[in-house]
């Protein structure tokens, strides 16, 4: 099963139901999925070191979702076993002073991956229009013109050679609530648990409508939103790797030619 992009206009339901897996998936068993991902990962390692050498092109893919939505654990298992060289992560927190004198993108455009290089986004210049609008840390009328500033911000990126991913994982309340669990009750998770997180939990409904009207009005045919059902973690893993290997394969990075001076230096070696 292959996930695919939302389609352009439609402002997605976002309910508890849309956030299980897809019945091909969800029967099979943890072990399968875990193979098959490491086969699909082995191949994305692959294209990674391709467009490494290449060095003409970067990849972008920026994860959005609610608390415990699993972004972390999406990276950890898609793109860990990368090559570490090739990848970059940033993770978005409240902008620091000298990020919030500056304009929104400021932060985005410093994190753009360089060519050769995967970029991923743990959060995003997407919270300028949900956490922003959520808690109203902003007027209505300076998120709202972001949507067309973000929209020709990605364009640009994507016409100067970085492919954009965007990647919402999607979970329902009640396995919020399971994970939130989780981390108080097992002393491993326990780092993780933020009090904060039950006062975001809070505006649930504030946050499902903010996400549903940003991928709407985002979702442009440079730049695709993909909605992840991310309630089972090895199918929304799975899921994610898959649009990544599939775009990656598109992308087809080539090793570099050897040219006239590596023959000629090649020949010199051989005689040496
Ligand atoms: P995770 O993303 O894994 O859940 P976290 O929420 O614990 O981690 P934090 O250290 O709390 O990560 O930092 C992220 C916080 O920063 C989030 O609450 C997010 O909404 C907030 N944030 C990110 N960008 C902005 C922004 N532009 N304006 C205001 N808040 C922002």
């Amino acid at each position: 099963m292959h996930l695919k992009p939302l389609r352009r206009g439609a402002r997605p339901a976002l309910t508890d139901a849309s956030a299980a897996p897809p019945a091909a998936l969800a029967d099979v068993p943890k072990r399968d999925l875990r193979k098959r991902l490491a086969g699909i990962v082995d191949r994305i390692a692959a294209r990674q070191t391709a467009l490494f050498a290449e060095g003409k092109r970067a990849l972008l893919i920026v994860l959005q979702g609610l608390d415990t939505s699993g972004k972390d654990g999406t990276i950890r298992h898609v793109f860990g076993p990368l090559n570490p060289m090739g990848v970059q992560i940033t993770s978005f927190k409240v902008p620091t002073p000298i990020e919030a004198a500056h304009d929104f993108l400021w932060r985005v455009h410093l994190a753009i991956p360089a060519k050769g290089m995967i970029g991923i986004f743990n959060r995003s210049h997407y919270e300028d229009v949900l956490v922003v609008r959520v808690h109203r840390l902003a007027p209505e009328p300076v998120w709202r013109a972001r949507f067309d500033m973000i929209n020709g911000f990605e364009r640009y990126l994507t016409e100067t050679g970085t492919t954009v991913l965007k990647f919402c994982l999607h979970i329902s309340r009640e396995e919020q609530r399971e994970r939130l669990l989780a981390r108080l009750d097992d002393p491993e998770k326990n780092w993780k648990f933020n009090a904060g997180d039950l006062k975001e939990r809070d505006r649930w409904t504030d946050y499902v409508r903010a996400y549903a009207d940003a991928l709407r009005l985002t979702n442009t045919a440079w730049a695709p939103w993909y909605v992840v059902p991310a309630d089972r973690k090895p199918v929304r893993d799975m899921l994610v790797a898959e649009v990544v290997r599939d775009t990656l394969d598109r992308l087809n990075p080539r090793y570099p030619a050897v040219g006239a001076e590596a023959r000629q230096l090649r020949a010199i070696l051989r005689k040496d």
